[in-house]
């Protein structure tokens, strides 16, 4: 019997795989996906938000831990766990070398549009990259890896785990590791979480997924079916607007619009209904999805004029393009009289002061509601530009309660040897809203507390207390 079982195959899985196996565990993976899709949504992903006290090989300037706390506070609304938070925060500023060591190579600043060159730390070669080199290490060090596996139940001895059901076969383990994703890309659960609006309409149906669509939640409901204790409510998700011609699954990154503060965003009656100015973009970009999904048709429509051109991240789809805001109505099908009077009213009502969009700068609307109250310029030089958007879910925060040990726990009681990581927990931290980036430092932290825990579990290498462990 393997020591270790790890049910996923992205980030968290890989941590936990990599470091139960330095600690002389054997270690068996099993991910649901075929090898040519094996990375769930961390393939997707490009960065890893990183405390810093001083500039750092990738990293410019300071990000300290009481400013990354205070970002995560203010998405979260207070939604979130201090301890596992600063766990995860404290484990950022540490994990790179041990990364590294496992062949994940970074990249050097980015700067200009995207604000993150001092608080990320970006991947060379994206997430794909970061997974195969995980993926090869995980090889030469000898950790079994099976594909096409998707685990469809786990088998308990009271709170003990015994065993994972991959079809009619049993997979015996002394001790597992759960990183098998959140629900997002189940859809029948999606649509009973959100339910119907009071519009009769069932907002989840327009949802597109962003990622991979092996995040089914099967093992998640389960374990809540079995009386795991649980964290957060089925609605909560990082979503992003995306372009809507987006495919249902798997878009990735590149159908991502990131020129909503530069513009307005009206919904399908033409009419604005948030500040598009609010904070930097990498703060408010995961709002979006969740605006757009309240919105009649779960669809909006971001608008810009040939000012904003170069001044975002260019989208890989072509805007709709348009020499009057009339033409650009029309050809988006919205009610060109509306259009046009939004449109006007926004404009009418700028303040034009030192525009500059790497700042949280004085360009701000009077008398206007809802107002924009950064980057707000009159939408008056053509070209005109328009992109419908789409909720697009990343992942969903509905997951299983856990201490500092990453143990599943049952009516408080915490299992010896079941412990979780990554997008299945992650929701212990993010009760609500997202900070670019916290993804990964969630998975990466997480994912290799429960390696060495599941590896301690069999009498391997007993880690240290707390987070210190998690240092490389
Ligand atoms: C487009 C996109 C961009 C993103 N960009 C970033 C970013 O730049 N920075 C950041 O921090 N975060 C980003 N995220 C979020 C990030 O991907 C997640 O927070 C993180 O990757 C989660 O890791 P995980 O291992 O928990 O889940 P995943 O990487 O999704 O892995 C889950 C794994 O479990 C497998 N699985 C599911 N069910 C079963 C089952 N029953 N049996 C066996 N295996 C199963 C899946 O196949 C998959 O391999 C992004 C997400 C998306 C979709």
């Amino acid at each position: 019997m393997v020591d270790v079982l790890v049910i996923g195959g992205g980030n968290a899985a890989l941590c936990a795989a990599l470091m139960a196996r330095e600690a002389g565990a054997s270690v068996r993976m099993l991910e649901a996906a075929p090898q040519a899709w094996r990375g769930g949504n961390s393939m997707h992903v490009r960065n890893l938000r990183c405390m810093h006290d001083a500039p750092q090989d990738v990293l410019i300037e300071s990000y300290p831990e009481e400013e990354y706390w205070q970002d995560l506070l203010k998405v979260t609304g207070g939604k979130t766990d201090e301890a596992l938070a600063r766990l995860v925060i404290r484990a950022s500023a540490t994990c790179r070398p041990w990364m590294r060591r496992h062949g994940v190579h970074f990249q050097p600043p980015l700067s200009g549009a995207l604000h993150v060159a001092r608080t990320n730390a970006f991947f060379m070669g994206g997430g794909k990259a970061l997974v195969n080199a995980y993926y090869r290490s995980a090889q030469r060090l000898g950790v079994q890896v099976r594909y096409d596996s998707p685990v469809d139940r786990i088998e308990l001895e009271g709170t003990r785990f015994v065993a994972a059901w991959v079809g009619g076969e049993r997979i015996t383990a002394r001790a597992c590791v759960l990183a098998a994703g959140g629900f997002e890309s189940n859809r029948a659960w999606l649509r009973e979480a959100w339910g119907q609006n009071a519009r009769g309409e069932w907002p989840a149906d327009n949802f597109l997924i962003r990622g991979t669509r092996f995040n089914t939640g099967v093992l998640l409901k389960q374990l809540m079916a079995l009386g795991a204790d649980t964290i957060g409510d089925p609605t909560q998700a990082h979503m992003v607007a995306i372009d809507a011609r987006a495919p249902l699954y798997d878009g990735g990154i590149c159908t991502r619009l990131d020129c909503v503060s530069l513009g307005v965003v009206l919904n399908r009656n033409a009419e604005r209904f948030y500040d598009e100015g609010e904070d930097f973009w990498p703060k408010r970009y995961a709002i979006w999805g969740r605006l757009v999904a309240q919105q009649p048709g779960q669809i909006g429509y971001s608008i810009i004029d040939a000012k904003a051109v170069g001044r975002f991240m260019p989208p890989v789809f072509e805007g709709v393009q348009a020499d009057s805001l009339a033409e650009l109505a029309a050809k988006l099908e919205l009610d060109a009289e509306r259009f046009t009077h939004t449109l006007a009213a926004y404009n009418a009502a700028c303040r034009v002061g030192h525009f500059d969009h790497t700042r949280l700068d004085d360009c701000h609307t009077e008398g206007l509601a809802p107002a924009k109250t950064h980057w707000a310029l009159p939408i008056d030089t053509p070209p005109f530009y328009g992109y419908a958007l789409k909720p697009g879910v990343t992942f969903t925060y509905l997951g299983l309660k856990v201490g500092a040990s990453t143990a599943v726990q049952f009516g408080g009681q915490a299992s010896a040897n079941l412990f979780v990581a990554g997008e299945m927990m992650a929701g212990n931290v993010l009760g609500q809203g997202y900070t670019a980036g916290v993804g990964m430092s969630i998975g990466t932290a997480f994912g290799r507390i429960a390696g060495s825990q599941a590896a301690a579990a069999c009498d391997h290498a007993v880690p240290k207390q707390g987070a210190d462990h998690v240092a490389a």
